[in-house]
């Protein structure tokens, strides 16, 4: 199979591509490096496994070689890098698409587009189904991530409506993992980090809002698996286990045996107060349910922070 990895040297990317170069697949990475990095691909860059292409998404129409699957997953991800970045945000999510949308079409190939927990913006339901359509406030900061991804998802259907492109829509839930930027703002890199020089844990509001957080490598899984099947409606795919951020900051101290202490500042505009998916449409079209507990993850985690220190 030949695959095609929008957003490839990235952090969700990057462990995509370690998938598919091991199950012998051959893979094309497209990205721009606006918030990835070559280091994250640099095993298969060194050897020549894969072909990379350093290029904007929102300026790429075609390729010679035929493709099976694109995995688009290009886009600024942390609410730090796409406020850093907001139009760039919303031309890769809309001309971007586009542009990876008419790629599958032209060469017949599946579509997976790498979604987000933030369509339901602050949610009034919970859990979250994918038949609930959001609360979103179309003209907030974050609105060019969430709405940029509505609009995403909308043009991802008309295509598999339009054009019977094969699509699947993934809706991701925080993913932590090695790989994720020290300085990119989500909790689990920001919690690390702070504990491993002691520094105070960060805490926005009081600490009592939830989120629920899903190992890498469950998440590969869950995207590999979604590529297999057809099914074109949205994926929520996520680990459905809530902890409150001072539940984090507590196993996070505990885990690098860290005498940091906490630090309260105020939530950020249209902060969600609860995330956490129901996961029954994962678990009954990919048979996926995921594997790996918040304290199993962050070890490797941790360590991983450590390590690339020395
Ligand atoms: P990331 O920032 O590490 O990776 C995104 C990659 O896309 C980067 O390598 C970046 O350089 C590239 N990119 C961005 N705009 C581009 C463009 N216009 N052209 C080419 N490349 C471009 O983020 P991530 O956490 O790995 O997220 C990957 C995908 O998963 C994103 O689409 C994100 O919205 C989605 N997602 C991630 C999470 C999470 O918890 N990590 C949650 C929900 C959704």
């Amino acid at each position: 199979m030949r695959i095609l990895i929008t957003g490839g040297a990235g952090f969700i990317g990057s462990h995509i591509v370690d998938h598919y170069v091991a199950a012998g697949d051959e893979v094309i990475v497209i990205d721009s490096l606006i918030t990835g990095c070559k280091d994250n691909i640099a095993d298969h860059l060194r050897s020549g496994n894969i072909k990379f292409i350093e290029r904007d998404v929102c300026r790429f129409d075609t390729i010679a070689d035929e493709i099976d699957v694109i995995m688009h997953l290009a886009s600024p991800a942390s609410p730090f890098d796409y406020l850093r970045y907001p139009i760039e945000t919303m031309r890769t999510l809309s001309l971007g698409t586009y542009n990876m949308l008419e790629l599958s079409r032209q060469k017949s190939a599946k579509f997976l587009l790498a979604s987000t927990s933030e369509v339901y913006g602050d949610p009034e339901e919970h859990p979250q189904k994918e038949d609930y359509w959001g609360n979103v406030n179309p003209v907030g900061p974050r609105a060019v991530y969430d709405e940029g991804k509505r609009f995403a998802e909308a043009l991802t259907a008309a295509y598999s409506r339009e054009h019977n492109v094969e699509t699947t829509i993934v809706r991701i839930f925080n993913t932590y993992g090695e790989r994720m930027k020290e300085e990119d703002g989500r909790v689990i890199p920001t919690f690390i980090n702070q504990a491993l020089k002691n520094e105070p844990l960060t805490i926005f509001g009081d600490g009592k809002q939830t989120r629920s957080f899903c190992y890498i490598s469950d998440m590969v899984d869950a995207l590999a698996g979604s590529v297999k099947i057809k099914y074109g409606h949205p994926i929520n795919v996520g680990n459905p286990k809530e902890y409150t951020m001072l539940e984090v900051a507590d196993i996070v101290k505990k885990l690098c045996l860290s005498t940091s202490g906490l630090e309260f500042l105020p939530l950020p505009e249209n902060d969600p107060k609860r995330r956490k998916p129901d996961i029954s449409k994962a678990q009954e079209v990919l048979g996926w349910t995921p594997k790996v507990d918040l304290n199993a993850g962050l070890i490797r985690t941790i360590e991983w922070f450590r390590r690339k220190d020395d």
